[in-house]
């Protein structure tokens, strides 16, 4: 049954906002319907974000481990190769079990799924182009726009997903390029690049700003950004591209200094520009009906998700904030608990920001930088992972982890990990950001040992009082 009669919920876009969003109303006793066009469910962040990426990251990890790290482990072989088809299959049948794991969450959970590109008609109806090649008419007392972002392009420099690709193509190369150059140092930009560089790509990263990954703490910046040279990755910041040039035989790049100046010419197997994303309303008939929208075409909504049209919302990449998956999905639930008459809750200031590459780099709350501006009185509490007897156990100590608390009350402002694993204990920054925690209970708190975990703990230590092991 397509959607003629009545739904409580329609839910324009399948990623994590919209699916979850799906779902959560279904479990709310709303009747629901979710349109997407891709043909998959799980949008960007499934099937050509955070999840093909990780498995990439993975993959190319192991081979690097093993062709760097596996002698001094005292774990020998011969004949170590990579065999790219292979690990791209890996990374495919990953994606699709997943997203065939969502269909099975929608029929478990009574979702009606519409494949097809959705068309707002009205603020209660949704025409439907399917997939299959017909046309049906969706209707529903709340229609939630969830349709996430696309790949920013820059101008002049065209993307044919071969030669000059995004991340969509940078997830399935043919081959090994011999260089590849990334436009963009965000993190999309070095997860991909540090993809390839391990499974041997020469790997320059051209920014045009004066640092890596604009949103992390400065100190933390700077060991991460030597960490990367260390792995063989050349940055050229503060640095604009200015041509591109296309052939069979490669890519020729000029640059120039983000500031003006002389020209140089920059060769590749491959371009990757990652230089960003923008909010995707193509299409959607935003305009005909009114729906606000800010500078940067982000759809402009109030804390109930509400847009300025009266039974339409929107959450995700698709409205203000960082465009993260986890954040998109907490907009989707307490979208869906708003709509129900219940209260839903998003704390921004909580969203924590990870970069998968090795060692992770992983964040919550404010900068060093940020709680400076903020006119705070704070502390910093910083312990080394070469100090923690687990990191030096696996041969993996690599790292830092740095804790901002406000001097007088020895509230957790902020808290910053670069090392292995960071990904992971950043959860526990982030319930104690989230319970108003002090750095002390932290401290106070038994960690098992040995864990890298311990880190946290002793940085935290550090940040009142001294740590026991440094
Ligand atoms: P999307 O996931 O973009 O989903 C929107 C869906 O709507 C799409 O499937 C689209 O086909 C569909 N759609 C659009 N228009 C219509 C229409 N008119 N009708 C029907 N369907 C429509 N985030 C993280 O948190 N962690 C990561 O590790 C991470 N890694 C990433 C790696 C890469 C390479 C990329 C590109 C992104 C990554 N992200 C990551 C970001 C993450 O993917 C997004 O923040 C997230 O997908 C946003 O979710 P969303 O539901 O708002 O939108």
């Amino acid at each position: 049954s397509s959607g003629s009669e009545d739904n409580d919920v329609v839910v324009i876009g399948g990623g994590p906002g919209g699916y979850v969003a799906a779902i959560k109303a279904a479990q709310l006793g709303l009747k629901t319907t979710c349109i997407e066009k891709r043909g998959a469910l799980g949008g960007t962040c499934l099937n050509v974000g955070c999840i093909p990426s990780k498995a990439l990251l993975h993959s190319s990890h192991m081979y690097h481990e093993a062709k760097h790290s596996f002698q001094s482990h005292g774990v020998k072989f011969s004949n170590l190769e990579v065999d790219l088809p292979a690990m791209l299959g890996q990374k495919d049948r990953a994606v699709s079990n997943l997203t065939r794991g969502i269909e099975g969450l929608f029929k478990k959970n009574k979702v009606n799924y519409v494949k097809g590109t959705g068309k707002l008609l009205s603020p209660s109806q949704v025409s439907v182009d399917t997939l299959e090649g017909g046309n049906t008419l969706v209707n529903g007392k709340h229609i939630i726009i969830a349709t996430g972002s696309d790949v920013k392009s820059l101008p002049g420099i065209p993307i044919d997903e071969k030669k000059i690709v995004s991340s969509t193509g940078a997830l399935c190369l043919s081959e090994v390029p011999k260089k590849l150059i990334v436009i963009g140092a965000g993190y999309i930009g070095l997860e991909m690049g540090s993809v390839w560089g391990r499974l041997g790509a020469e790997v320059t990263v051209v920014e045009f700003a004066p640092d890596i990954v604009p949103t992390m703490d400065g100190e933390v910046r700077k060991q991460f950004q030597r960490t990367l040279e260390k792995q063989k990755m050349k940055f050229m910041l503060k640095t604009k591209v200015t041509g591109v040039d296309a052939s069979d035989s490669g890519v020729r790049l000029t640059v120039e200094p983000a500031a003006g100046g002389e020209q140089t010419m920059l060769e590749a197997d491959v371009v990757l520009v990652s230089a960003g994303r923008v909010p995707y309303t193509t299409g959607l008939g935003l305009e005909d009906l009114g729906v606000k929208m800010d500078k940067i075409g982000r759809i402009e909504v109030n804390e109930k998700f509400e847009t300025n049209v009266k039974g339409v919302y929107a959450i995700g990449d698709v409205v203000p904030g960082p465009m993260l998956a986890h954040k998109a999905e907490e907009d989707g639930v307490a979208c869906v608990e708003f709509i129900a008459g219940k209260e839903g809750h998003v704390d921004y200031d909580t969203v924590p920001g990870v970069v998968y590459t090795h060692p992770e780099v992983a964040s919550v709350g404010k900068t060093e930088e940020q709680v400076k501006a903020l006119g705070v009185d704070y502390r910093v509490g910083k312990f080394p992972y070469m100090a923690n007897s687990r990191a030096k156990a696996i041969d993996d100590a690599d790292g830092l982890v740095k804790i901002l608390a406000e001097k007088e009350t020895d509230k957790i402002l902020g808290v910053h990990i670069m090392g292995a694993n960071a990904g992971e204990l950043i959860h526990e920054a982030v319930i104690a950001l989230q319970y108003g925690a002090s750095s002390e209970d932290i401290a106070r708190t038994c960690h098992a040992h040995p864990t890298l975990s311990e880190a946290v703990k002793e940085a935290a230590m550090a940040t009142y009082d001294k740590p026991i092991h440094m």
